[in-house]
């Protein structure tokens, strides 16, 4: 049996996953800003830091997996517009950072982030917002999207999930990370029916964006359905996966995408039998 961290194990997907792992016989240290093991605010450095200190000292320096679902969506308000980058962003970044060796001292850590497909399906987020997020500005980041008025959260929501998106696919690949046995991937849910979406359900605004958005399956998810995928992902049967942001969306982002996927990489140091089909049009 392992020894896994949760993060928003208070609340919806965390709660659920969390609930699971028990059920398993796994011990699981929730982290969340009430209810849980270790209370902390991922909102501000000080709060990670505790967070991170208190997931070494109570797992004795060694994780099986980890799950990062604390998160804000997005909703009115300047000081709220500062906590979804905050808690989005860095409450998962610099935890999983400070986690890494204790993950790698497993040998086989699995470690799922919750992204969302918010990161493929908003239109006209600011490219200047998510470089800003990777290069740890937070506060370029509330800059770039302050313009956007009343739709500001929304862009900082998708931009700190496109961030943290980018943030695993670039960091799953590295040595300190599939190098040292640790599987980094991250889930894309669509709408799930939590806390989180009835807040946004409960602004009219937002309602009205959350009902609009198309979703070929129809209705909402249900947080224990992301649980399970998430628990599958931290097991054996994830062995293989190495940064892979899987959707489970109702069919949104396939709805949006359909054609921007696959994509080849750049053709950059070709083998001599390839190159004379450099000039050819290729996807
Ligand atoms: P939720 O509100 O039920 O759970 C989120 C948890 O994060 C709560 O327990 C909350 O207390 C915790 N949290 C918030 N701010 C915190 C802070 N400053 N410090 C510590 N903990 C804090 O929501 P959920 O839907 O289960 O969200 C889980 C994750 O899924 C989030 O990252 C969210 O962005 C993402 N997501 C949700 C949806 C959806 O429709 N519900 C869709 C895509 C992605």
């Amino acid at each position: 049996m392992g020894i896994y961290a949760v993060t928003g194990s208070a609340s919806g997907m965390g709660y659920e996953t969390a609930r699971r792992l028990q059920a398993d016989g796994h011990t699981v240290i929730g982290v969340d800003i009430k209810d849980a093991d270790i209370v902390a605010d991922l909102s501000t450095p000080h709060g990670r830091e505790h967070a991170a200190d208190g997931v070494l000292a109570a797992s004795g320096g060694r994780l099986d997996g980890a799950v990062l679902a604390a998160g804000l969506g997005p909703a009115p308000g300047r000081e709220r517009l500062r906590q979804i980058g905050e808690v989005n962003f860095f409450g998962v970044v610099e935890p999983l950072v400070a986690w890494r060796p204790a993950l790698a001292a497993a040998e086989s850590a699995k470690v799922v982030v919750v992204a969302s497909n918010s990161a493929t399906t908003v239109p006209l987020v600011p490219r200047r917002a998510v470089k800003a997020f990777l290069a740890h500005d937070a506060g370029k980041a509330m800059r770039s999207v302050r313009p956007f008025g009343p739709a500001a959260p929304t862009m900082m929501y998708a931009a700190s999930k496109i961030a943290l998106s980018r943030w695993v696919r670039r960091h799953a690949v590295l040595p300190e990370w599939a190098g040292a046995g640790v599987r980094l991937n991250a889930l894309a849910p669509g709408a799930i029916m939590t806390p989180l979406l009835q807040e946004q359900l409960a602004t009219p605004r937002q309602a009205k964006a959350v009902r609009s958005f198309p979703v070929p399956l129809g209705g909402f998810g249900e947080a224990r359905h992301m649980a399970e995928w998430m628990c599958f992902m931290l097991s054996e049967s994830a062995e293989f996966l190495c940064g892979s942001v899987v959707f489970v969306d109702g069919g949104t982002d396939a709805h949006f995408r359909a054609d921007d996927w696959p994509k080849a990489p750049p053709a950059r140091g070709l083998p001599a039998y390839l190159r004379k089909f450099r000039r050819s049009r290729s996807v």
